[in-house]
């Protein structure tokens, strides 16, 4: 491929987006690369020629490609490291695997992409500037790469209903978008889940070996849901489906959600259904918003590709997976798409004039490995009493399909090396350890639980980064003085 050619992709890109942009995007002006001269990457140090932002099938496979080009590539993990994989269960729709679970085929993903050389930060992009080139990615833990080509592969993250209540039920309250993490904390209760596409039964189904009853709202009289999955509800006895129901408020009593407002869409009729979980499975949202205004997207937020290539509108920079694919949605396909991006990629390196040559002369960015504390895994409340010492004790409850708590075991790991002497962590899996579970009153994971001398003194019930839980311990540590 020759570099007109790159630029004439630049080229049809800005010609496309500006169709789109003439029936209503939110797109408004191509922001077109001023120079891609490849000696001024040679003045930047913490170079990447190829970044990777996101790690689910898209990512993984863009890096398994990039590598194989032999092209120094780097992935971001993101929030969700695996991406929406890692929260279903069976997959029988990946060729050659007659059934596989989604976290052991994403593990395996990552196992092979690693194994070629690929590097992988455990951090998350804030900002990506394509004004010059190469581009500038800014983390939460304060790096600052420049990137000589960027594959936007963020996928999509689950909706919300935008009622009230929601959020204050949210974060272990009762409302919930993780059905395969939060599934072994339902036991005996009467649990909701709202949508009626094929995630709506797929949560619907992990819940059923748990939960009393689960009863699936579906706002309009049948569901989009594949007649295959549809059929498959017929084997949960304690599955019902009602049609026709919207969910207007979660209610509660503070401390937890005690059921839904709902209305019968046909007739008008309102009513409460009790309930101590709701689960959202109600379609996801692109997560495009780091180049929200830098790169041609369509009305919901989905970015633009050129043609049968995932281009996008800026030059170098690619997109794959959940954040372009608006169609399919289908892991597989988000694989492929990832495939489509870096071999794009990798002609556009070498069409700027990026070889192995030039690679030797600049100042290329490594992974820095961080320094961690391995944490001892508590199996019973036994186990806790042998082990545990007088002062501060941080427990870090986690279950293996929860793909948020194996992002937090990392975080833990590096800021538990820090307080080495002052703060002991443990981490427990709370399917195991149930006496622990019980005792400190954990209602989903991932959740930290804080004990000052046997006492509990604080908690947190969601994901936090480096810096999030650094000022969480410093914040208890100084309550203490
Ligand atoms: P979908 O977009 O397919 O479905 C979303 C569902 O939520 C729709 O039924 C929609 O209702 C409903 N909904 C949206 N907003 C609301 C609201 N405010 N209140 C009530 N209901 C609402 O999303 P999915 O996440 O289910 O699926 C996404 C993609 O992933 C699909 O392509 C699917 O095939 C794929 N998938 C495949 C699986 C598999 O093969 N095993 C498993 C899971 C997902 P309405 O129909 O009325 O618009």
């Amino acid at each position: 491929m020759s570099y007109k050619r790159s630029l004439r992709y630049g080229m049809s890109g800005f010609l496309i987006a500006s169709m789109v942009c003439m029936q209503g995007c939110l797109w408004s002006s191509s922001k077109r690369t001023t120079s891609l001269d490849i000696n001024s990457a040679l003045q930047k140090d913490t170079i990447v020629p190829l970044l990777i932002i996101g790690s689910g099938p898209a990512g993984l496979t863009a890096g398994i490609y990039g590598i194989r080009g032999m092209v120094k590539t780097v992935i971001i993990q993101g929030t969700e490291p695996g991406g929406l994989l890692t929260k279903t269960t069976e997959i029988e729709n990946w060729p050659g695997e007659g059934k596989i679970l989604g976290p052991t085929l994403i593990n395996q993903m990552r196992d092979h992409a690693e194994k070629l050389g690929v590097e992988f930060l455990a951090d998350t992009v804030t900002s990506i500037d394509l004004s010059q080139w190469p581009y500038t990615v800014r983390t939460e833990e304060g790096l600052t790469i420049h990137a000589l080509s960027i594959i936007l592969a963020t996928g999509a993250t689950p909706r919300m209903l935008g009622v009230p209540g929601e959020q204050d039920y949210f974060h272990g309250k009762g409302v919930s978008t993780c059905a395969v993490c939060d599934a072994p904390f339902t036991k005996g209760e009467e649990v909701l889940v709202v949508g009626g596409g094929d995630s709506a039964i797929e949560e619907s189904i992990q819940l059923a070996p748990y939960a009393k009853n689960v009863t699936l709202l579906v706002r309009k009289e049948s569901m989009r849901a594949a007649p295959r999955m549809q059929e498959r509800l017929k084997q949960y006895p304690n599955i019902s489906v009602r049609y026709n129901i919207a969910i207007e408020k979660v209610e509660g009593n503070e401390e937890r959600m005690t059921g839904v407002q709902a209305i019968n869409t046909k007739t008008n009729e309102q009513e409460t259904i009790p309930a101590t979980r709701l689960f959202l499975a109600i379609g996801h949202d692109p997560n495009s918003q780091l180049v929200k205004g830098s790169l041609a997207m369509d009305e919901q937020g989905y970015v633009e590709t050129v043609g049968k290539t995932q281009v996008t509108s800026v030059s170098g920079v690619f997109a794959a997976g959940e954040v372009e694919d608006n169609h399919y949605r289908q892991a597989i396909v988000a694989a492929g798409r990832g495939a489509g991006a870096a071999l794009d990629a990798l002609a556009f390196l070498s069409d700027v004039g990026f070889n192995p040559t030039i690679a030797a002369s600049m100042k290329l960015f490594t992974v820095q490995v961080t320094k961690k504390k391995d944490l001892i895994n508590l199996k019973s409340m036994q186990d806790f009493n042998e082990r545990a010492r007088e002062g501060f004790v941080v427990l870090d409850f986690y279950t293996n399909t929860c793909p948020s708590c194996l992002q937090m075991i990392p975080t833990v790991e590096a800021v538990a090396a820090n307080y080495d002497q002052k703060v002991e962590f443990f981490k427990v899996d709370a399917d195991e350890a149930v006496d622990l579970v019980k005792k400190f009153f954990v209602y989903k994971v991932p959740a930290l639980v804080v004990l000052h001398n046997g006492k509990l003194v604080a908690r947190y019930n969601d994901v936090m980064n480096k810096q999030e839980l650094t000022d969480f311990v410093e914040q208890f540590l100084q309550k203490s003085h």
